[in-house]
């Protein structure tokens, strides 16, 4: 895979594909992780004189302009990390886009509206992908791929795009496959994976390729439910994702005949209603055992004995990894058992990778010091399905 060191940017239009889909809470910036994780490839950019175009998606518009998801406070917040002015064009390919780039000096920057404004950016038709990764490429010279988040998604600006453009790999992507394939090779043992997080559906698939690697699995989270209930408990209105039942078990049996300890948790805390997230009203959970959740309650965190034995769990491991927040952290009485978590990272010895989007931000949000973890990755499907050893459209992109 080619580096920005091997393209020669100066005086070009280069498009550097981030990404920059920040957590929003009534228009104001939640963390800004993403951004500030590709802030060194931009300012590299600008140093060597390109004309940097920046373009990402912001969650999950339906192919059309819709205010919510607009970029404008990203470009903000990218210029005073930057410590300069970035233009921000108020449509992605259309008039305003055009203009901001032909405007642009040797060493400026400019930020494109939300991708996922035009259809063609995440359309399964090649052909409409294809157009649309055109008239992209009529708005640069080169292609810079640094939105490692994005890099599992067969999308315009992530697969077709840089087919379309003399392309390489931004420093964030490389770093970020650099750590994951460090996890995929040889590692320190004990192994320790943790996982949890809402996607159930979407995180089951890895368990099946780590049984292979770790040593250790624990569960929390939303995912936990369908292991419990697996295991015959009642998991109430919890997250339950029924149809995975048997994938489930599989697993478990895998783990039994491989001979990796898989752990569950041994309380929760359980409520009969879903946290107040706005205005943070005390949720008064009950703690019970995980064998013992009532009917009409739902789990939102893991217990306190819970917390204790993931802590010691992870004591002594040489590596761990860890994808999906233990429970809804984003309300302070069910954001124990993540703090635990994060905090065990801390004390351990181990090399710890954190991925996936909301555990990245759970970490910062809940106050801990970033650089107290090995390595925080920007990507959380993206990461997940690396592990998984699939192919990622945007990294096979930038391999051709
Ligand atoms: P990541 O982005 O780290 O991959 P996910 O997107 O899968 O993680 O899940 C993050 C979300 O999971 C958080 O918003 C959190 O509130 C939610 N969550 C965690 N535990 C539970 C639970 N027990 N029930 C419902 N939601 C949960
Ligand atoms: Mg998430």
């Amino acid at each position: 895979m080619k580096t920005i060191e091997d393209l020669d940017v100066a005086g070009k239009r280069v498009f550097v594909r981030a990404d920059l889909n920040v957590p929003l809470s009534d228009g104001r910036i939640t963390d800004d992780g993403r951004i500030r994780a590709v802030a060194p490839t931009i300012a590299k950019l600008v140093e060597r004189g390109a004309k940097v175009v920046v373009a990402s998606h912001l969650g999950r518009p339906k192919g059309a302009p819709d205010p919510q998801f607009s970029l404008a406070p990203v470009a903000e917040r990218l210029g005073e990390i930057l410590g300069r002015p970035v233009a921000f064009a108020a449509d992605t390919v259309g008039e305003s886009a055009r203009s901001a780039v032909a405007a642009l000096a040797d060493g400026e920057v400019a930020l494109l509206e939300n991708l996922r404004f035009n259809a063609g950016e995440t359309s399964k038709d090649d052909a409409e992908r294809k157009a649309f990764a055109e008239q992209l490429a009529a708005l640069a010279d080169l292609y810079v791929g640094d939105g490692f988040g994005a890099v599992h998604r067969k999308h315009a600006s992530v697969y077709d795009l840089p087919a379309l453009l003399p392309h390489a790999a931004g420093d964030l992507i490389a770093t970020e496959v650099g750590v994951l394939k460090k996890l995929t090779e040889d590692v320190e043992r004990p192994y320790v994976v943790v996982l949890g997080g809402a996607k159930v559906s979407d995180k089951l698939g890895v368990i099946d390729n780590l049984l292979k690697k770790a040593d250790r699995i624990l569960i929390g989270g939303g995912m936990a439910y369908t292991f419990l209930k697996a295991k015959g408990h009642e998991v109430g209105i919890s997250l339950l994702q029924e149809d995975q039942i048997p994938t489930v078990l599989g697993y478990l049996a895998e783990a039994e005949e491989r001979g990796v300890e898989f752990v569950l948790p041994v309380d929760v805390l359980v409520s009969a209603e879903f946290p107040d997230l706005k205005g943070k009203t005390p949720a008064n959970p009950d703690t019970v055992a995980s064998d013992g959740i009532p009917a009409d309650k739902e789990g939102l965190d893991i217990g306190p004995k819970t917390r204790e034995l993931y802590a010691a769990k992870l004591a002594d491991a040489g590596t761990v990894f860890w994808n999906g927040p233990m429970g809804v952290f984003e309300h302070p009485d069910y954001a124990n058992g993540t703090k635990a978590v994060a905090q065990a990272l801390i004390d351990s010895n181990a090399f710890t990778v954190v991925g996936g989007g909301d555990s990245a931000a759970a970490v910062r949000i809940l106050g801990f010091d970033e650089t107290k973890f090995g390595h925080i990755s920007t990507g959380g499907g993206a990461s997940l399905e690396y592990l998984e050893g699939k192919t990622l459209p945007g990294l096979a992109a930038l391999e051709g």
